[in-house]
């Protein structure tokens, strides 16, 4: 990890991708360009490295030139306004190739485009080393990419924060640095997790996300994912891996701000605990502890009927279905207990009780987190 002014950057791509991603850009433009002489035309300032280790690589003769954004206050508005400037040589007739060291939002690229509009070039490409598809708000093509990255700010390889870090040879993700507490409610179902979740999200100001409640919320509105889960569920069998952490992602996405997650019916399977690892990983955080509510299964079976009668679900209206989710609950979901413990962050709590009662030990294992 490094920091750079006040904030912290951990390792994101490594000067070898980096000198792949290179090459293999350049072996793509060398076979289109062929024999003609390209301009390529790098951005300043972020573009130097990018410029420099590609026509390193490039294996015929070519131009290289630069050109700069400059950025000035708009006459009329306290719209800040860009334009490029250098542009000096005469480009007529030439193949010309744009090397960006990223594209993000396009703005760059639209003043490129502004300005070689009156260029009587023969082709003008463009050429990125890094690109973000979900930043990106133009259409203007994207001849060559070398590398796609999410939405995050980087350093490094030419780009800076507040002009630290152009010189690094590799290239940095900031980190956020926001403290999360992450906590994985679980037990076998009519433990009363959804409950519990209810208060703990306001004592704790976490975001509740039931993976069982999207999918009815789902097959209420009978989306395609409800009507993909509706089979599995009416059975009382787990809905499939991807589908289910697809979805857990985009519930998390939602909630880019939130102070943390208490997930309820997630995960189920090793499979969804490896996937949400990677992602908690990815915003820099982590699962706190997974809090289980331990509860007889003849207690179950028993509560699950009662609420079957006011709740409206069809799997809590039938004992066998409900037996069975119970049984898929200690064959498929019940050895997450060892993945949270190895990591010393397995937490049992008898869930017999009132709900106050059981609330509070809860929150006495959340308190010593
Ligand atoms: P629940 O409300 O948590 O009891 O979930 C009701 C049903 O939704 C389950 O019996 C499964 O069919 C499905 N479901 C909920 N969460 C998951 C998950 N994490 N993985 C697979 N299926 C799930």
């Amino acid at each position: 990890m490094i920091k750079l002014h006040d904030k912290n950057f951990k390792p994101f791509v490594s000067a070898k991708e980096i000198d792949a991603a290179l090459q293999r850009m350049v072996d793509e433009i060398a076979k289109d360009v062929g024999d003609e002489i390209p301009v390529f035309v790098g951005v300043l300032n972020g573009s130097f490295m990018v410029v420099s280790d590609f026509v390193k690589k490039y294996p015929n003769p070519c131009e290289v030139t630069f050109i700069k954004l400059a950025s000035y206050e708009g006459v009329k508005s306290s719209e800040d306004i860009q334009r490029l400037i250098g542009l000096t040589q005469d480009l007529t007739g030439r193949t010309v190739i744009i090397l960006e060291d990223i594209i993000d939002t396009g703005k760059t690229l639209f003043e490129i485009h502004r300005i070689f509009k009156n260029e009587k070039v023969k082709a003008l490409k463009i050429a990125t080393l890094f690109y973000k598809p979900e930043a990106y708000k133009k259409d203007f093509k994207l001849h060559y990419i070398g590398i796609e990255i999410p939405n995050k700010f980087i350093v490094g390889y030419g780009l800076d924060y507040d002009g630290l870090g152009r010189d690094l040879p590799e290239v940095y993700q900031i980190k956020q640095t926001q403290h999360m507490t992450n906590l994985v409610l679980f037990g076998p179902p009519g433990a009363g997790k959804g409950t519990q979740a209810e208060f703990l999200k306001e004592k704790y100001n976490l975001v509740h996300i039931s993976t069982g409640d999207v999918f009815r919320y789902n097959m209420k509105n009978d989306t395609a994912l409800g009507m993909l889960a509706k089979s599995f569920i009416e059975k009382g069998q787990l809905v499939p891996d991807q589908v289910t952490i697809d979805m857990l992602n985009a519930e998390v996405e939602k909630n880019a701000d939130a102070k943390g997650f208490i997930f309820d019916g997630f995960p189920r399977t090793n499979a969804q605990a490896e996937a949400l690892d990677k992602l908690m990983d990815s915003k820099d955080s982590q699962i706190n502890a997974m809090i289980a509510l331990e509860v007889d299964d003849e207690v179950l079976v028993k509560r699950l009927l009662e609420r079957g009668k006011t709740s409206g679900r069809k799997d809590d209206a039938d004992e066998t279905v409900i037996r069975n989710r119970i049984k898929v609950y200690y064959d498929e979901t019940a050895i997450l207990k060892d993945y949270y413990a190895a990591q010393n962050k397995y937490f049992g709590v008898d869930g017999i009780g009132g709900i106050e009662e059981i609330t509070e030990r809860l929150s006495a294992v959340i308190n010593k987190l």
